[in-house]
């Protein structure tokens, strides 16, 4: 039980924790090879749990949970934060499938609260349905950190706006329908002037994407070109040339939504065993004092950013703005997946090297894995150092940095 909660929301967390006890095999967790703040789409292992994936998604819309965090209308509900956080929490301490995490999470949020009721009625109900999935285009080859260096046009002509340009790291967006684009509908103007948001049909002519394989061979991000693509000017999401400023907002339900608590428990709790059941050199792992310091310190870490999950959820039912303490929580966890693969590495010794699942290979490959791909949960949705700043500037007052090449933080 965790300190902080009421009976209701103590409530809340056993309801959800019955479900998914329920409605997920029992093995599931050690089925599935999700990393801590995993991007890539391929954990669920063997092709037979996609099956199980799709029929547990289909529940989850069903009860109205994938929408959880969307209005009563939606969800069934209105759900507090602490409860929505303490769903997040237990889907990803189970390593529950959940599909299109943007589309649920920033593109249907955000067209509920900027979208025309037309834009609403067409897009809603398929993100709600899980029918439809979404990717962000946002960064592009010279532009990523410091957005507003966005190139990409989208200018008028008629009924219809028309694109030139690249995105580029665009996760998922070989697999998705629609895109939440970022492009300059002014290019007269200053730089966070005169940019808009638009939601791209995949299908449409002059799109061409083409996916880039990442460290552990995998592709899940994409680069995309625009060859004149022609969008339907009632595609354009909130006001024109306002783009950047509904961004900004955007990237807020980014940062909270991208944390996965509890998958962070769940790869401790599997080291801690690990290291309690292995024996190496004829001594159980965990009575070497090198092995248990690194656990100790490792385990501090996870507990920490639990409080930060709870203390975030906790302002925003309050009313509070928790921007310093959503950085603050991104680096917390994001580098805390990255040095608990380290630690993962270390305890494993040699057969940490084993990148292919074997009956030689520990914990599924699941620590080499992580080790190589830590590092993109400290890049996206904003780097590590782009948090930093924004803990600096405004939760501890130090003077704003503009940076030797003039980018903003
Ligand atoms: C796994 C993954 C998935 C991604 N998915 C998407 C996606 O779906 N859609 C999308 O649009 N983008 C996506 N991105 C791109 C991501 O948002 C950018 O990589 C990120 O914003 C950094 O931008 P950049 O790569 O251009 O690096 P740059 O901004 O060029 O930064 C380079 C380095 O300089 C540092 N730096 C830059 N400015 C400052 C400053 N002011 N102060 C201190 N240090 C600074 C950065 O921290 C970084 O270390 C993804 C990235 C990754 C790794």
């Amino acid at each position: 039980m965790e300190i902080c909660f009421t009976e209701n929301e103590q409530a809340f967390y056993d309801e959800v924790d019955e479900f998914l006890q329920t409605e997920l095999p029992a093995d599931w967790p050690s089925r599935t090879i999700i990393w801590p703040g995993d991007y890539a789409p391929s954990g669920y292992g063997a092709e037979q749990n996609y099956e199980i994936a799709f029929q547990f998604i289909k529940k989850l819309v069903d009860k109205k949970w994938l929408t959880i965090s969307w209005p009563e209308e939606y969800s069934g509900k209105l759900y507090t934060h602490m409860e929505q956080s303490i769903f997040d929490e237990r889907m990803t301490y189970y390593r529950a499938p959940m599909v299109d995490s943007l589309g649920v999470g920033i593109v249907g949020p955000m067209l509920l609260r900027i979208g025309t009721p037309e834009q609403q009625a067409e897009w809603i109900p398929r993100i709600a349905a899980a029918e439809i999935r979404c990717w962000l285009a946002y960064s592009e080859p010279n532009a990523g950190s410091d957005l507003a260096a966005i190139e990409t046009t989208a200018i008028r002509d008629g009924d219809e706006y028309v694109v030139n340009g690249q995105k580029v790291w665009s996760s998922g967006a070989s697999i998705s329908q629609f895109g939440w684009l970022i492009a300059r509908t002014d290019p007269s103007a200053g730089k966070h002037q005169g940019v808009s948001l638009f939601m791209l049909d995949n299908n449409t002519p002059g799109i061409t994407i083409r996916p880039i394989e990442n460290i552990i061979g995998e592709s899940h991000f994409n680069e995309v070109f625009f060859d004149n693509v022609r969008i339907p000017a009632k595609n354009l999401i909130g006001e024109e040339n306002k783009g950047f400023y509904h961004l900004m907002s955007a990237l807020d339900f980014e940062r909270v939504a991208l944390v996965g608590i509890g998958g962070f428990r769940r790869m401790y709790e599997e080291l801690l065993e690990y290291a309690r059941t292995t024996e190496r050199d004829g001594k159980i792992l965990g009575k070497q004092p090198d092995v248990r310091c690194k656990l100790v310190d490792i385990g501090t870490r996870v507990e920490i950013a639990y409080q930060y999950v709870w203390q975030i959820a906790a302002m925003i039912d309050q009313n509070l703005n928790p921007t310093v303490e959503s950085s603050v929580l991104k680096v917390v966890s994001t580098e805390l997946a990255r040095d608990m693969s380290e630690v993962g590495m270390d305890i494993l010794g040699p057969y940490s090297q084993l990148t292919k699942p074997s009956d030689r290979t520990p914990l599924r490959a699941l620590v080499s894995r992580g080790y190589l791909d830590a590092i993109s949960a400290t890049i996206g949705a904003g780097t590590s150092e782009i948090q930093r700043n924004i803990i600096a500037q405004r939760g501890l007052g130090l003077p704003r940095y503009k940076g030797k090449g003039g980018k903003k933080s």
